[in-house]
């Protein structure tokens, strides 16, 4: 029998299944697809994602560094001259889309706030990482079934081999926001689901500045440059709101005809609950993500973490170590990420006035909403 059942290698379950495995535990883990397929993700997230990849993994992963967000009330096509103008070259020569001034506030830092990453190549690094200490990483095999005993879990796996069950003292659900393992536990949901959708510009852009418009309703869409790799349009919205639509105007505003369109849910707000008998969450099946962003590679690998530290396979009690553990480390965060979020609501007058007074130089770290109230978010603000 496994020590560990892992169910989803995006990079919460990969996480787990290396650093357990590196914990010497005996541990499977199981991809419905090819490891990082299909792409959902803009793979924008902090530098601290460093710090959960081998040495050599910038020089193969990194596309492009971020310093700020220009943040917009309105959308693109709502700018007066905002890109439409021109093909994406002349767009590139120009700098970018251009902005009516009194609706762009800048938020930026003097050195690099973000990457901009190829997310399917991070999901297969973390994936050889889980393999190089020891995991077996199993491709192409679907979980459709978790039954839980006192003793147990067992696991339905079907493969292009054939249907098998396979036991393990536990089962990790990194199976995504609409996971199969959360159900089959009978786990709450997530507070709320939101679609998100996807485009792409190849023409290259290395500019240092992502645009957020908040012309989304209760979130926002944005304009992301990642170098040599093009530029990627986005939107997320609460599902029937119109997020096609919306997207067709992001797109029109700004003067592009995007390729390689794809789409995910992106949950916000973690359930009471994330722990089971023998079972728990990670990653977006549990909505461990940032409800101002969507973003959720970094605090799924950080839960993952966590759950390495705290959970025996043999002593089912420690699953509530988890549940704290990360719930003290993440919890605040969560909560002042919703209470930000909640702005992207206001009417726009507010909005407009809020962003004017904010705006210039930040001290706030990406993930780290309650950094807003760090010594080097003040300095920020008194010497803008
Ligand atoms: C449009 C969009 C943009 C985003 N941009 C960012 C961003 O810039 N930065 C950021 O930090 N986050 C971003 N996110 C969120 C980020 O993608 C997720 O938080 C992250 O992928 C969570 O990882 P996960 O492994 O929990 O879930 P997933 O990435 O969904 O991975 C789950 C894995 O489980 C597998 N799986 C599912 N069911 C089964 C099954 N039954 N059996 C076996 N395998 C199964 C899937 O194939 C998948 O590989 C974005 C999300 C969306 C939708």
């Amino acid at each position: 029998m496994h020590d560990f059942a892992v169910v989803g290698c995006g990079p919460p379950g990969a996480r787990f299944a290396r650093r357990a495995a590196e914990e010497g535990y005996d541990v499977v883990a199981f991809e419905k697809g090819r490891v990082g397929e299909p792409l959902a993700c803009s793979g924008h997230v902090s530098t601290d994602v460093w710090g959960f990849t081998g040495p050599d993994a910038r020089d193969e992963l990194f596309q492009n560094r971020v310093r700020g967000a220009r943040f917009h009330v309105a959308g693109a096509a709502e700018n007066g001259d905002s890109g439409r103008n021109g093909n994406a070259d002349e767009r590139a020569r120009k700098g970018g889309p251009q902005f009516d001034a009194e609706d762009s506030h800048p938020f930026y830092k003097d050195e690099t706030v973000s990457n901009v990453i190829d997310r399917v190549g991070l999901d297969r690094h973390l994936a050889d990482l889980a393999r190089d200490a020891g995991a077996d990483v199993r491709e192409r095999h679907t979980v459709t079934g978790v039954d839980e005993y006192e003793d147990r879990v067992e696991l339905t796996v079907k493969s292009p081999e054939g249907t098998e069950t396979v036991a393990a003292k536990m089962v990790a659900g990194a199976d995504g926001p609409r996971s199969r393992v959360r159900d089959e536990l009978g786990l709450p949901e997530p507070g709320e689901l939101l679609h998100g959708v996807l485009g792409f510009d190849p023409a290259p852009d290395h500019q240092d500045f992502v645009d957020v418009h908040l012309s989304a309703p209760r979130f926002f869409a944005w304009r992301i440059p990642r170098g040599d790799a093009g530029v990627e349009y986005g939107l997320a919205a609460p599902p029937g709101d119109g997020v096609r639509d919306l997207f067709e105007e992001l797109q029109a505003g700004y003067g592009v005809e995007l390729e390689n369109r794809c789409s995910g849910a992106i949950p916000i707000g973690p359930p009471e609950t994330v722990t089971s008998r023998r079972g728990f969450l990670l990653g977006d099946a549990a909505a461990q993500t940032k409800p101002f962003t969507g973003g959720g590679i970094l605090y799924g690998m950080t839960a993952a973490d966590h759950a390495v530290e705290r959970i025996d396979p043999d002593w089912p009690p420690t699953l509530a170590d988890y549940e704290s553990a990360w719930r003290d480390d993440l919890s605040r965060e969560i909560r002042l990420g919703h209470l930000l979020r909640r702005a992207y609501s206001l009417p726009e007058p507010v909005q407009r006035l809020g962003l004017g007074a904010l705006s210039g130089e930040i001290g706030v770290h990406m993930d780290r909403p309650t950094s807003l109230f760090s010594r080097e978010q003040l300095k920020a603000w008194l010497t803008s």
